[in-house]
Order: C-alpha cells, then structure tokens, then sequence
C-alpha cells in the first residue's frame, strides 16, 4: 500500500522532465568526486567493471570506507580476466574488514562466468547483468544506467527517502527500507527515461548519480538541508513543512545477546594456533583463533577437550561487535595443547608474519591485535 498526500492537498506532481533538468543542472557540479566516476559530461563512460566492485562494496559500507578498497582492488585485479584467475583466498584478503564476504566470492564467480560466457567483457543487457552472482535489480541498474547511460531505474533506501519527500509518499515502515517497494521503482523509472530525453551526452549515467548524492548528503534521514536543495520548490513535503515524516520510519529490532568463547594458544616457537571457518557458515573460509559459539566456559571446556585442547581460566581479553541482528561478545582465555593435538590444514599453527598474509575476521584481528599489545 502507498498513500499519496499530494491527492488530497493543493500541490500538483511535478514533471518528471523538470525534476530530471534541476537534478542534472545540480550533480555537476555538486557531485562528489569518487575514483569510480567520470564526471566530464564529454568524456568517456566509467567502465562496467569499476561500477560493479564499487556497487557491492558499497553495500552497507561508506564511501569513504570504500575508496581505499576499491583503489586497492583495481590496483591488484585491473581487469576482469585478473579476477577470474584470482584465488578465493587473494580475493577475500582485498576485502577483509569490508565485511558480507559472499559478496567478494559472488563477485570471483560472476568474473569466472564472465569470462567463460562473454569472453571477460561485462555484458550490457539489464536481463544479463542481473543473472550473475550477487547482483540484483538496484546493482544492475546502477551498472547500466552509470557505466552504459542507459535509461535504467535504481531503488535503495536513499532514492526511496528522496522520491517519498519529494512526492509527499507514505509506505508501510516495513517496506520503508526495503528495496521492493514497486511504486517508487516506477517513479523512478519514469524519471530516469525522463532525464535521457534531456540533450545530455550522460543524462542517465548523472541522473542515478545525482539522486544518489542527493540522498546522501542534502536529503538525508535526520536534517534534510532543503536550504540548498535544488527541488525546494517542487518538493511536496517541503512545501508542507514536514520532511521527516517521509518515509516512515521502521523501528529497530532489537538485538540479541549472544557470548563466544575463543583460545588462546601458542606454540614453543611462539606461533598462534588458528583454525579456519568452515563451508556453510558466515565469513567462511575465513581464519581465527579457535572458538566456540553461544557457549558458557565450563561446556566450551568439555568441547575444546574432546579435540585434546586445554582451555585456561583467567581471561585474557573481549570484544564486542554487532552482526545483523546479534550483539556478540567474544571472551578469549589461555589455551594449552595436550599433546594429541591433530592439526591439519584447517587448524594449523601459524607465525605473525604467516597471519598477516591469511584472511582473519574482523573480531579475531581484534583479539590478537590485543594480545599483541599485552605481550610486547
Ligand atoms: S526540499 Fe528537502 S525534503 Fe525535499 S527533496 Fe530537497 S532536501 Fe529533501
């Protein structure tokens, strides 16, 4: 269900050409500068590939989060014949802190797909683009319309926040984050088609580009600076003087607790013992110190011995860090071997100079970084 307000007060919908010429008139040059882009209304495209790794890294990521990745990335993996000969390991490595890591193996296997089906060129049909591994609606429409100037919409939450302000539209809070909410995809549509009648060399490429930026730094979720914003004047909820009513707001869960207990055991030579996550669970593939999951220390006790490892009493030292819906605290204690220890290639021990090169979670970096600094 969505309630349009503009129904039932004076002010009319704006034109989609209008809103198209004001957002294209404001992007350049108001645009932020992002390695990923061209901003040269002449110059060239953007290439496909650097769009697409700079879309899913921006993935519940910040921009400026991601311009050191991205920069890293395209440095090592310059094309995507690269990528497609790349280990999963170097892979994951270039994302490790970004977090999501099935977006980095989704990304390895489009590649391989690519390369396989479309001789490593990325392809330039929406229906193609949104047949490989990890991409949905909103990134293959980022990807055609930026990379391809093609007339193709985009809806995530920043777009809906922009169009449900703009055009005074209510959804249900459920759906007010979301990214299937099927009138705001057709108003972005229209919109877009609108901008590329517009005589512009880029009009849909800058078009998506400008409601993005829009949405990030002007129409924002908590004080919308409708003082500089291009569209005061044809803005329904700025006209009825309520922004922040728009879209409704969704309120959070809460989080769960949940308690991890980690070990902590090195070798006579000094090395870490980790193990590696396995298939089927988050992050896998991913090294860390041994660990158990939702766990009180006398079970992981019993459970660390029965694969002949000790766990110490004393703590040694916590995180915390959040994950979806779950607030996770990680307690690491002293850890011994004793003796019959079977190590094999998922559970090994490793030297500081080996564990820099592997993959580790985020939290196990934390622990160690920690134990680093109580040890030296
Ligand atoms: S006028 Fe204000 S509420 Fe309307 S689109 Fe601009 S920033 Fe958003």
């Amino acid at each position: 269900m969505i309630i349009n307000s503009t129904q039932t007060g004076n002010f009319s919908k704006p034109a989609p050409e209008i809103i198209a010429e004001k957002l294209l008139t404001w992007f350049n040059p108001a645009a932020r500068p992002m390695p990923w882009r061209t901003l040269d209304p002449e110059g060239p495209l953007p290439s496909a590939y650097g769009i697409w790794i700079s879309e899913i890294m921006l993935q519940q990521t910040q921009v400026a989060t991601v311009i050191p990745y991205w920069k890293r990335w395209m440095k090592t993996l310059p094309d995507i014949s690269t990528l497609a000969r790349a280990r999963e390991e170097e892979v994951i490595k270039l994302w490790e802190g970004l977090g999501y890591y099935n977006r980095a193996r989704n990304i390895l296997k489009a590649a391989r797909f690519i390369c396989t089906h479309y001789k490593g060129i990325f392809p330039k049909h929406p229906e193609e683009i949104i047949a490989l591994a990890g991409i949905g609606r909103y990134t293959a429409g980022a990807i055609c319309s930026i990379a391809y100037n093609l007339p193709c919409p985009i809806v995530d939450g920043n777009v809906i926040r922009l169009l449900c302000r703009l055009y005074a539209l209510s959804i249900p809070a459920a759906t007010a984050s979301s990214k299937t909410s099927e009138p705001i995809w057709q108003l972005s549509a229209e919109l877009v088609q609108s901008a590329d009648k517009i005589h512009h060399p880029m009009g849909c490429s800058f078009f998506n580009q400008a409601m993005m930026d829009m949405g990030a730094t002007l129409c924002t979720p908590q004080s919308p600076d409708c003082n500089h914003c291009p569209l005061t004047k044809l803005c329904s909820a700025f006209q009825q003087g309520n922004p922040l009513d728009y879209p409704l707001r969704k309120s959070a869960p809460p989080l769960i607790r949940r308690e991890d207990i980690a070990l902590y055991c090195r070798d006579s030579k000094g090395r870490v013992l980790i193990s590696r996550r396995p298939p089927g669970v988050r992050n896998h593939g991913f090294w860390q110190l041994p660990m158990l999951e939702e766990i009180k220390w006398e079970a992981a006790y019993h459970q660390f011995a029965k694969i002949n490892l000790i766990l110490g009493k004393g703590l040694l030292c916590k995180v915390s860090h959040n994950i979806t819906r779950y607030q996770i605290t990680v307690f690491l204690y002293p850890g011994q071997v004793d003796g019959k220890l079977s190590l094999d290639e998922n559970l090994r021990f490793v030297s500081e100079e080996e564990l820099k090169a592997l993959p580790v979670t985020h939290s196990h970096r934390k622990l160690l970084k920690k134990m680093e600094e109580k040890l030296f």
